[in-house]
């Protein structure tokens, strides 16, 4: 039949979860792929998530861009899945849809004081200082001298390096000029990282795994093992005495409020409940004690995971999970819909967990389509939705356009010495290609 000589495939978002299935679907022959993309630009938390200071984890880029240049796969950037075109109107221009739309939402604190200015997520702080465009107004107040993160996994490290690091080790990095100009002008001299549990339950640490965290992760996390838990020497006590920057961790503390300035408009601390560990192993649990402990800061960072949002009402989504309902990546109960990476698994796990992930989802949908379970007889693909995009006015932006932005960002940093200066405002995007 037509469909097992061109089976025409979509994928929902082009970060690692989207790059990596694509990559996997296109071992089937005659295979097309589409990858649909709600910000002009490609590779998800890869330019917006990483640290700009970790630029060999970037490197994942360039497979991705392989996978571009096959002619068996076209990137649609500029295309809000969801708002310029609905889940089923994808499922009826293709064979099957894979959903790898990551995780777009914070975890909120709910504590009292939260929405005080003063209080960022930490993603949007990432956001912001990698560049992504609706961060891009964030413009967080450095003025104090002390930063409170609530979290201590992965991201609550990053951005704790990001405030402590002296501005001039980030010159050379894809950092956007305006993040680097407000941490030139920071004052901030301590962070503290707070957590409810201690030190062998934090999500960074988890001794006996760090032989699987990645190499640049891992002498981080050793280095942080270690200052956290040895005494230091008496020259490495000299010069933690001297040093204009400092960080700690707070264990066994839970978030209770933002406490307010005396006039009541901005973050000037955090109170916090004391716990202690009951239960043993995985039953383990942090529970108050009844002390309480105000941490004095000008800036509170919450920094306790991403979420994923529902993008359809037709696609089933567990919300308390905040993942699509799934089994190996075949969405419940939804013949022909598939999920990977973020959305499927939850928040949690570097690019080479999702990688794994993605390629099992491309593995079962080979084999659907292989038993014949997906729809039979030929589907337009691409050339539906194209009409149905430009009769709604969004105009996408190909893979080629994006090189010749990509071209244009590092032309932008080359006087400078960075790799990039990275465009972050979607209107200028487009302007510069003629849209
Ligand atoms: P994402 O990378 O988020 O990709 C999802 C894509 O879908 C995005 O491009 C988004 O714009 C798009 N999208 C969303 N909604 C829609 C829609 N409605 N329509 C169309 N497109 C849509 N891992 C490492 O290995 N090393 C690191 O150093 C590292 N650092 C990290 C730092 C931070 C701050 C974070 C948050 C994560 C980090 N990770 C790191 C983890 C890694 O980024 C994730 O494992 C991976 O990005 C998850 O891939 P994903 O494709 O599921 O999600």
């Amino acid at each position: 039949s037509t469909q097992e000589k061109t089976p025409q495939i979509c994928v929902v978002g082009s970060g690692p979860a989207g790059f990596y299935t694509a990559q996997h679907l296109l071992k089937h022959p005659q295979a097309h792929v589409d990858i649909y993309e709600k910000q002009p630009v490609p590779f998800g938390l890869v330019r917006f998530g990483v640290a700009p200071d970790h630029p060999e984890v970037k490197n994942v880029i360039n497979t991705f861009t392989q996978t571009a240049h096959s002619g068996r796969c076209a990137f649609w950037g500029n295309v809000e899945v969801g708002r310029d075109v609905t889940v089923p109107e994808l499922q009826e221009a293709y064979h099957a849809v894979v959903l790898s739309y990551g995780a777009e939402d914070h975890r909120a604190l709910e504590i009292p004081g939260e929405e005080l200015p003063g209080v960022c997520s930490a993603r949007a702080f990432v956001g912001w200082y990698n560049g992504l465009p609706e961060n891009q107004e964030l413009e967080p107040d450095l003025s104090c001298d002390t930063a409170v993160i609530l979290g201590q996994g992965n991201v609550a490290l990053d951005v704790a390096r990001i405030l402590l690091t002296p501005p001039e080790h980030l010159e050379r990095t894809d950092i956007t000029k305006a993040a680097l100009g407000v941490l030139r002008q920071s004052r901030v001299k301590t962070v503290w990282l707070v957590g409810r549990r201690g030190p062998l339950q934090v999500a960074f640490t988890i001794k006996d795994k760090i032989k699987e965290v990645p190499r640049p992760r891992k002498r981080l996390t050793e280095l942080l093992l270690r200052t956290a838990t040895e005494k230091p020497g008496p020259a490495e006590a000299a010069r933690q005495a001297s040093a204009s920057r400092a960080w700690g961790l707070r264990f066994f503390r839970s978030p209770q409020q933002v406490l307010p300035s005396p006039d009541g408009r901005r973050a000037a601390g955090v109170r916090l409940a004391v716990t202690r560990l009951e239960g043993v192993d995985e039953a383990t649990r942090a529970v108050p004690t009844g002390d309480m402990e105000d941490l004095p800061c000008g800036l509170v960072l919450s920094s306790i995971g991403y979420k994923s949002r529902p993008v359809d009402p037709s696609v089933p989504f567990d919300s308390k999970l905040g993942v699509i309902p799934n089994v190996e990546g075949r969405v419940m109960d939804v013949p022909g819909l598939y999920c990977s990476g973020w959305v499927k698994r939850g928040p949690t796990g570097v690019i080479a967990t999702t990688m794994t992930d993605s390629f099992l989802t491309g593995q079962m949908l080979l084999q659907d389509l292989k038993a014949g379970l997906l729809p039979s007889g030929p589907r337009p693909g691409y050339a539906a939705i194209q009409a149905l995009l430009s009769s709604r006015g969004v105009r996408p932006v190909s893979f080629s356009d994006w090189e010749k932005l990509d071209a244009e960002e590092v032309a932008r940093g080359q006087g400078t010495g960075k790799p990039r200066e990275k465009l972050v405002d979607p209107q200028e995007m487009l302007r510069l290609l003629g849209h």
